[in-house]
């Protein structure tokens, strides 16, 4: 049995602890809740892929809680370093070359010479990360290929008994991953659509971001297939619920059921949208989900209900 925990001062030492032993900390970030270990120590990176159960080409995001630590462990252009500027703390994770002083180990990298990090925005999360000192790496905190966790309880279904301690800061804010933007090749490519917008992004970038197509390969799992996926069937775009499917509606019904946003407001949708797959699946083999306009945040929540409905 794992323990949830409030955050306050004590459960972060307590957590810093566990962590600095090598152990395995669920923490919530405004995105949702990450599973944290010691971004340098490649046993506890071992552990935390294993408790997950992620594939170990599928390299990790590092947390940092100041730019200091960031420039430590990557090399920034002045781009990547005015973007970071702009949109630090919050739920963009930039891939940039590793840095010579990097501490990140090989194995959460997958053996890469680029790293992902990214500065929380949560003030749990950071104030994680200030307790503990040096950058974590933290993942969904939820097995491979499920839906991502937005509540301390999601995290202790999937994952009870393989952490070491849940520290629990409520629901998450966001409810969706971080965008994922890698300043690798000449021009800045969007690796996953995420909590921050891609037009808002690729405005700050003075419109240069590539903005790829589904058959370039995978550099980030984001980018599988199958992805944030609940054990019932689902049915995007749909008008109606079948015979026996639950509904996940959005924007004002009469059909009963789960609704993402009454109001039809997509980031109270992207906040509620992973909570609602977990409830829908606890009470149906398969699931309706309505239209969600493909704009601002709904790019994101289509990206992942497509991936969730997907059968490999
Ligand atoms: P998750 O922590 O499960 O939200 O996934 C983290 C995402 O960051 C994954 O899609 C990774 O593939 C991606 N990622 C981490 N490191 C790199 C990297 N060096 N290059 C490209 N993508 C990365
Ligand atoms: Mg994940």
């Amino acid at each position: 049995m794992t323990a949830i925990v409030p955050i306050q001062q004590g459960t972060l030492s307590l957590a810093a602890m566990h962590l600095r032993g090598g152990g395995l900390v669920a923490m919530p970030t405004e995105t949702v809740y990450g599973l944290a270990c010691n971004a340098a120590n490649p046993d506890a990176v071992v552990r935390l892929y294993e408790a997950k159960g992620r594939p170990r080409f599928n390299p990790l995001i590092a947390h940092v809680a100041s730019m200091e630590i960031a420039e430590q462990e990557a090399v920034f252009s002045d781009q990547a370093r005015e973007i970071a500027a702009k949109f630090w703390p919050g739920p963009l994770t930039m891939v940039l070359p590793v840095a010579p002083t990097g501490t990140v180990s090989d194995i959460a990298r997958a053996g890469l010479d680029t790293i992902a990090l990214r500065m929380p925005a949560h003030p749990g999360a950071l104030a994680m990360l200030r307790t503990f000192g040096k950058p974590l790496v933290a993942p969904s905190a939820n097995r491979s290929g499920h839906v991502s966790p937005t509540t301390a309880q999601h995290v202790k279904a999937d994952l009870d008994g393989k952490v070491d301690l849940i520290l629990d800061g409520g629901p998450c804010e966001r409810g969706i991953e971080s965008t994922i933007v890698s300043f690798i090749g000449e021009r800045p490519v969007l690796l996953r659509a995420g909590a921050l917008e891609t037009s808002i992004l690729n405005e700050a970038l003075g419109g240069t971001l590539v903005v790829r197509g589904e058959d370039d390969g995978i550099s980030a799992p984001g980018q599988l297939k199958s992805h944030y996926a609940p054990n019932a069937h689902l049915r995007p775009n749909a008008d109606a619920p079948e015979p026996g499917e639950g509904w996940l509606g959005f924007g004002s019904s009469p059909i009963p059921g789960t609704n993402l946003s009454e109001a039809g407001d997509l980031r109270e949708a992207a906040k509620n949208l992973f909570a609602a797959l977990r409830t829908l699946d606890a009470g149906f083999d398969r699931i309706a989900v309505a239209h969600i306009p493909n704009e601002g945040l709904g790019e994101a929540i289509n990206d992942r209900l497509a991936r969730a409905a997907h059968r490999d």
